[in-house]
Order: C-alpha cells, then structure tokens, then sequence
C-alpha cells in the first residue's frame, strides 16, 4: 500500500500525522507528507484510520 496527500485538500491539521507518525510528518510548508514509500504492513491500519479521519480527504491510498 502506498499513499499521497494532496497539497491543495490537506489543510496541516496533523490528525495523520498524531494518528500513523510512521507514515505521515509535517513538512516545513505545514502540510503533511509521506515519508515511506510502501506503508509497511504494520503500519497499514493506522494508515488507513489516517485516511478515515483526515478531515478534507486529502489523503488517497494508491
Ligand atoms: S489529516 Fe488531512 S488535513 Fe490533516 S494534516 Fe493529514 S492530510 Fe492534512
């Protein structure tokens, strides 16, 4: 599984970032990005909780 945050949804509320830290950090612009190329299986379902509960759907799973 892979994901992609959309620069122009995402609006820096850090929920994916609290949610799946493993995946997601802030950059320097304020937005959340991927730091992982494949979502590791571990990490797969707090990935997708971060998906469910970001707040502008900015996240999409490729
Ligand atoms: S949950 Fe959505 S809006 Fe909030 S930081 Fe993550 S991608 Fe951006």
């Amino acid at each position: 599984m892979k994901v992609k945050v959309n620069d122009d949804a995402c609006i820096g509320c850090g929920a994916c970032t609290a949610i799946a830290p493993e995946v997601f950090e802030m950059n320097d612009e304020g937005l959340s990005t991927p730091i992982v190329d494949e979502v590791a299986e571990d990490s797969i379902d707090n990935a997708k909780e971060a998906i469910e509960s970001c707040p502008t759907g900015a996240i999409e799973e490729e």
